[in-house]
């Protein structure tokens, strides 16, 4: 997904606010790029079909687990997100948390959970190196986990 550098910013912000919980929360997007064939070369490995969306807003959860280990979303909370964000014509893109000890990588629990939001980026703020956080991205698809790339929302338009 597009995503400018002031929301990744607020992911890192959250995460550090909540440590050493793991925060939580939703990331609201545009849809891909409109149809109208892929790029010149083909799509770029890992790029969603129609194009990668772009973030617009992040929206913090509460962790009900208030836990180092893990995250829980209240299901009412999600459903009022979701209802909130299609409501403004934008879709879910992504569901947040932090690692505060690991590295960035989806858990076990994180493959289990992302089974149930399929095309939804799974997205890691890593604090274990408290030096340099790390935000990254992921798709998880029955189980199969891929890395797909967290690019600068201002990406220059394409050439042509
Ligand atoms: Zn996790």
């Amino acid at each position: 997904m597009l995503i400018a550098p002031d929301l990744l910013q607020q992911l890192i912000a959250h995460a550090l606010q909540e440590a050493p919980n793991e925060c939580c929360g939703v990331i609201a997007s545009e849809p891909g790029a409109a149809p109208g064939g892929p790029a010149p070369g083909g799509p770029e490995p890992g790029a969603a079909p129609g194009g990668p969306s772009r973030a617009v807003r992040v929206h913090r959860a509460r962790n009900t687990a208030a836990s180092p280990l893990r995250f829980e979303i209240d299901g009412l909370e999600v459903l009022k997100l979701i209802e909130a964000i299609e409501r403004d014509g934008l879709e879910l893109g992504a569901i947040y948390h932090s690692h505060t000890r690991t590295a960035p990588r989806p858990s076990q629990t994180d493959i289990n959970f992302a089974a149930h939001w399929p095309g939804v980026e799974w997205v890691i703020v890593g604090l274990a190196d408290p030096g340099s956080p790390g935000v990254r991205s992921y798709l998880i698809d029955g189980g199969a986990v891929s890395e797909v790339e967290l690019r600068p929302g201002s990406a220059v338009p394409p050439r042509g």
